[in-house]
């Protein structure tokens, strides 16, 4: 790890730049997750580096359908493993639902890898893809999946999710929850719910929301969903960034600490 001091005005942006670095380290992050997590840093900028109000919207119904789910299934990636395993193992323990491990560039070494990550994090069950199962409309390695996990699943928890497969997904009649950082990837548009936020931020607080709303009815969670609106949700975070107000507030918070 680097020798960040906590003083520096981007110790947690460089924190988590050494998880993603740590990820490559130990095979379970690609190399080109590094230039994903670089996109996503940027805009985690434009976002002021904090939870907004889209974000928590979209937590909560994201909660809301992940507790309506009959078959939920956490997809993780390289950069998710590396980033969240602890939140991705509670998050699976807390809905009942399965991890399963589906990468876009093929290696079995690394899936493997991830495997034993998410084991060493306590996870339950970590499903991993096979070739009896595959999904249609996509020619990626991310089409190999489990007959019990995705495959199967009516919701899939897909952070950090690449375009092509959430896609794939909804033509399959399920739904998808992801976190994306940047509202304009297809990713963000396609999905049916979409937290425009850092995994690192989002998924502690989904965790939370889930118990929140773990005693409410069907019926109740059922108008949670029906009132979220994604597109707005994505058209308010674009306004938002168009604004330039959160940018803004970062380079103050940066130049008054120099
Ligand atoms: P798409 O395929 O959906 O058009 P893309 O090709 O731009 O998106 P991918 O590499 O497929 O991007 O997926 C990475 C996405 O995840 C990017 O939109 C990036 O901004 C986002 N991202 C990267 N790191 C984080 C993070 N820590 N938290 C949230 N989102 C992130
Ligand atoms: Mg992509």
């Amino acid at each position: 790890m680097s020798d960040v001091p906590e003083s520096h005005p981007r110790y947690l942006s460089l924190k988590i730049r050494d998880a993603i670095v740590k990820g490559v380290e130990q095979g379970i992050t690609s190399m080109h997750g590094l230039i994903a997590h670089g996109r996503g840093e940027a805009f985690d900028y434009l976002i002021g580096e904090e939870t907004q109000s889209f974000a928590r919207a979209a937590i909560r119904a994201a909660a809301a359908m992940l507790l309506l789910a009959e078959h939920p299934v956490i997809s993780v990636n390289g950069n998710a493993a590396a980033l969240v395993p602890d939140e991705l193992v509670e998050l699976g323990k807390s809905l009942n639902a399965p991890l399963e491990v589906n990468i876009f560039h093929a290696s079995k070494e690394r899936e493997q890898a991830m495997q034993r990550h998410l084991l060493e994090h306590s996870a339950l069950v970590v499903l991993m893809p096979t070739k009896q199962a595959q999904l249609s409309f996509i020619d990626s390695n991310r089409k190999f999946v489990h007959p019990e996990g995705i495959f199967k699943a009516d919701v899939v928890f897909v952070p950090l999710e690449d375009g092509d497969r959430c896609e794939a997904l909804r033509k399959m009649g399920k739904d998808v929850v992801t976190v994306d950082v940047n509202p304009m990837s297809r990713t963000a548009k396609r999905a049916s719910v979409t937290i425009v936020d850092n995994v690192v931020r989002a998924l502690p607080l989904l965790i939370q929301e889930i118990q929140t709303l773990k005693r409410t009815s069907p019926t109740a969670l059922k108008k949670i969903v029906s009132e979220y609106d994604n597109g707005e949700a994505l058209q308010v975070a674009l306004q938002c960034i168009r604004g330039g107000n959160f940018a803004k507030k970062i380079m103050e918070k940066l130049w008054s600490t120099q």
